[in-house]
């Protein structure tokens, strides 16, 4: 922990004329350009700053919690923050509580790499209606980000998920797998109450409508994870009548033939069994959601039937009203500018050639670097962020080994203190590991994750809790 101090001094970095870099985002594909930097002996210091007292982003909150394989790259993201060029710097919100301009006027380069932290829209009258909550903001929730509201299930029957990518597949079998499933993960114990406590009540008919605007041969999930879903003990699969028999495999690919296969032996497997009274899991391709409608909550989904029309998809006019009380909106994030830096609105991306940073003219934008999500756009696996990282330190090495480094600027413990900011720095994140692993010891499993912002502050800044 750094703790603010009320007569900063300045201190100044030696001038070991080695390059020293600012990562803006712990996430994997900050640690992964933080990995790539300290093979480099040009770098002298790569400090990764993030706003979150815990470091791996998306890997602790987007992963789903039963996904624990994809989580073991944390292990060697973990070895990134040990490395002893590498300092961690949490409770950092560079724009909000500290400038980038001083990064920049301190660091020789800063690459900002702080993903996509918004939704798509879509555009629907409704959306707004309480009910109605983005996939990003519901794995949010069941993965203990200290920024998500609570979820009540209660009374939410039926729930539609809107798109059909990995997010969708991921929050639909969250919503349908078997509680005891979950409860071997590091999912907030508040989670798997809500979860337990809505499988209890909930009617013996749960239904989840999974919807795609085109056909199950354009859905973007994977196969591995769409099967996942479709095997989920005890579930029945249908699909909507035509939307398997239109599909001519012969002329997909492995991936799209895969998914269409998974789909209709699924729907098969439902069909010959009989006297079923668990949940349903409903495929609706090519319908698209047109209007969501209730009384300050979402009571009704309304859903289109679309064709594909001369190349473009269009509504036929034919709806279908889904009593629904829940409606996750799983069709994309979407990066959110940060002030003062070039911004490409349509995509949603920092404006950059091969991570870096440019103009609306196309000019290099000095000393400024972008990686991950908010580089490309919210799409691929953790590992696409590897290489990806790799292309922007890449950039950074031709341009700056070489150059005089700026030397004699202020260390950045000094630079926080300045703002009068309590940091959280590596260690403080061990305590929160060691509590989460604690907790999670009492409860059986592995880890239990604090999910608080006065939890996870109150760890990092060494803090008694009052009530222990
Ligand atoms: P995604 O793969 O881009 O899927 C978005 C889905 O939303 C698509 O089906 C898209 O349909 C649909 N959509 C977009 N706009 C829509 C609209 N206005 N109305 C209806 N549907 C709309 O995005 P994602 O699921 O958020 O995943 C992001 C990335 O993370 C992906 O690369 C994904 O593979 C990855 N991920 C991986 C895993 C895993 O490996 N286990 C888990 C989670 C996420 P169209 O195709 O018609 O546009």
């Amino acid at each position: 922990m750094l703790a603010a101090d009320p007569t900063p001094s300045l201190s100044v970095t030696a001038g070991d004329a080695k390059l020293r870099v600012a990562i803006v985002g712990a996430g994997p594909s900050g640690l992964f350009a933080a990995q790539a930097l300290t093979a480099s002996e040009a770098i002298g210091r790569v400090d990764i700053f993030d706003r979150l007292p815990t470091p791996f982003g998306l890997l602790r909150y987007g992963v789903a919690p039963d996904h624990p394989n994809i989580k073991q790259v944390g292990d060697a993201l973990e070895r990134v923050l040990r490395h002893d060029r590498v300092e961690f710097y949490g409770l950092v919100d560079v724009g909000v509580t500290l400038p980038l301009d001083e990064l920049r006027y301190t660091y020789d380069a800063v690459i900002l790499s702080f993903g996509a932290t918004g939704d798509m829209l879509l555009k629907v009258p409704g959306e707004e209606l309480h009910g109605s909550r983005s996939g990003r903001e519901f794995v949010e929730w069941y993965g203990g980000h200290p920024d998500a509201a609570h979820q009540s299930l209660t009374g939410k029957d039926a729930v539609a998920v809107i798109g059909v990518g990995n997010v969708a597949v991921d929050v639909a079998r969250v919503v349908l797998k078997d509680v005891s499933s979950l409860a071997i993960t590091d999912m907030p114990q508040e989670v798997l109450d809500e979860l337990d406590q809505h499988r209890r009540t909930a009617s013996e008919r749960h239904d989840v409508y999974l919807i795609g605007r085109r056909g199950p041969q354009h859905a973007a999930f994977t196969t591995k994870e769409l099967r996942e879903l479709l095997d989920l003990p005890g579930l029945r699969v249908t699909v909507t009548d035509g939307d398997l028999e239109q599909v001519d495999t012969a002329v997909l690919d492995r991936r799209t033939r895969s998914n269409v296969e998974a789909i209709r032996d699924a729907v098969e497997r439902s069909a010959a069994s009989d006297g079923h009274d668990g949940p349903t899991l409903h495929l609706m391709f090519w319908s698209r959601p047109v209007r969501m409608t209730g009384d300050g909550m979402v009571e009704h989904l309304v859903v289109e039937r679309t064709a594909m029309v001369d190349g473009l998809l269009t509504g036929t006019g034919e709806e279908t009203v889904l009593n629904v009380g829940l409606v996750l909106r799983a069709v994309g994030y979407r990066g959110e500018p940060l002030p003062g830096v070039p911004f490409d609105r349509e995509r949603a991306v920092i404006r950059n050639q091969a991570g870096r940073v440019i103009d609306e003219d196309g000019r290099q934008v000095p000393g400024l670097y972008t990686a991950g999500w908010i580089k490309r756009g919210p799409t691929g696996v953790i590992g696409t962020n590897k290489p990806d990282a790799v292309e922007t330190v890449a950039s950074l090495l031709t341009d700056l080994v070489g150059t005089t480094p700026k030397t004699g600027r202020v260390a950045a413990e000094d630079l926080l203190i300045n703002h009068g900011l309590a940091i959280a720095r590596f260690e403080d994140w061990l305590a929160i590991d060691a509590e989460e692993r604690r907790l999670g010891a009492t409860q059986g499993r592995a880890r239990t994750k604090v999910a608080t912002w006065d939890e996870l502050t109150d760890l990092a800044l060494g803090r008694e809790d009052s009530d222990a």
